[in-house]
């Protein structure tokens, strides 16, 4: 067990099955010992003026403060007045790069058991800059933005990623061909950073080919890197792989070093309350907000512990087939650690 102090992380539970698999977190976390103490924040019922948004300033200022935060999902209400909470977020903590480890579960079947890559998706920019406007009636036009900033900054955070994790390779994917003044800057400026780390292999892919070679044999690729659209499609793909969004973690990484882990999946109202739903995603999120960390021994611990739960075949949930509660399997990885 840890002497040190413990680190103060921000937990967002979130709405549906949102408390209930940010339970099976703290359980675990308290089993493994993990020296993190919770400041959870509740989505407000109230539009908060200062960020126009159902998520209150002190909620982001917590964030803001303990640079690292874990959260469930979130139903963004309906309604006019207010921004999205996940645009919010987004905005506010400057969140300019989705991570998505993307890796075979043993013994949980699907049609690959060797995938083992990282999707790393420009967050802020791109076909994501909200800019649409109708030219004249049945014409509109859409403002795809590249800048050489967003670019350097998420080509440096994926090839930092590689050497921090021991990874070979980081292939950018793009449109270079047809997108030439855009997607051409995405790529030089990957390549820029490329040259800064000569130890990390770089390439080049073309999204139509690179989506072909995904299906075929997903472990040709490692590390990927892409604009805001790719990187929306590509990482959903990826999930796809490995058996859907129910088991996939994220993190978004922000100015300053912020991190905020997320399941990727919504707040599942269908079986909310019912202590039917799958914590993985948001523990194997919450495994990727302690490699942040660098708490790595905790991150292994309950990594292992969940993947051995799954393996074993005796306690699942109802989405991998089985018939545990959430409360069950949660006890079962617990035991495994
Ligand atoms: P959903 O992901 O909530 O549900 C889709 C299906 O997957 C449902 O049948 C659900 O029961 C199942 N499922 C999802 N997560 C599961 C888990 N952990 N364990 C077991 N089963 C699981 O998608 P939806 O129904 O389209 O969206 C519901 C709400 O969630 C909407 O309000 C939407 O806006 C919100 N949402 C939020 C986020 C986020 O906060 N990042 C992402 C997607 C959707």
């Amino acid at each position: 067990s840890s002497a040190a102090s413990p680190i103060r992380a921000t937990l967002f539970p979130g709405d549906g099955i949102g408390p209930e698999i940010a339970e099976s977190v703290k359980q675990v976390f308290r089993t493994a010992d993990v020296p993190i103490e919770w400041e959870e924040h509740y989505v407000s019922d109230q539009i908060d003026p200062r960020t126009q948004s159902f998520l209150t300033w002190e909620s982001l200022e917590s964030v803001r403060r303990n640079g690292v935060g874990l959260k469930g999902p979130m139903a963004t209400p309906i309604g006019k007045g207010h921004r999205s909470l996940n645009l919010t977020l987004r905005k506010e903590l400057n969140l300019y790069a989705n991570v998505r480890p993307c890796y075979s579960l043993p013994g949980y079947k699907t049609r690959y058991d060797n995938v083992n890559l990282i999707t790393i998706r420009e967050n802020t920019e791109g076909e994501y800059s909200g800019l649409e406007h109708q030219v004249v009636r049945g014409v509109v036009e859409s403002l795809k933005i590249i800048t050489r900033q967003a670019s350097l900054r998420v080509a440096e955070y994926a090839f930092h990623y590689a050497k921090a994790h021991g990874r070979e390779r980081v292939s950018a994917i793009h449109k270079a061909n047809i997108m030439q003044k855009t997607d051409g800057l995405f790529l030089k400026c990957c390549r820029e950073v490329a040259e800064k780390y000569p130890e990390i292999k770089y390439e080049e892919v073309v999204i139509d080919n690179c989506c072909m070679m995904l299906v075929k044999n997903p472990s040709l690729f490692d590390v990927l890197v892409m604009p805001n659209l790719y990187g929306d499609i590509i990482s959903d793909l990826c999930a796809g792989l490995i058996g859907g969004l129910g088991l996939t973690p994220s993190c978004n990484i922000g100015e300053g070093g912020i991190a905020l882990a997320e399941a990727v999946h919504g707040s599942a109202p269908d079986i909310a309350g019912k202590n039917l739903a799958n914590p993985t995603a948001l523990l194997l999120s919450s495994v990727t907000m302690l490699r942040h960390l660098e708490l790595h021994d905790k991150a292994d611990r309950i990594q292992d512990a969940v993947l051995n739960t799954i393996a074993e075949g005796k306690y699942r949930t109802a989405d991998l087939g089985g018939s545990s509660s959430t409360t069950e399997f949660t006890n079962a990885i617990c035991d495994h650690i």
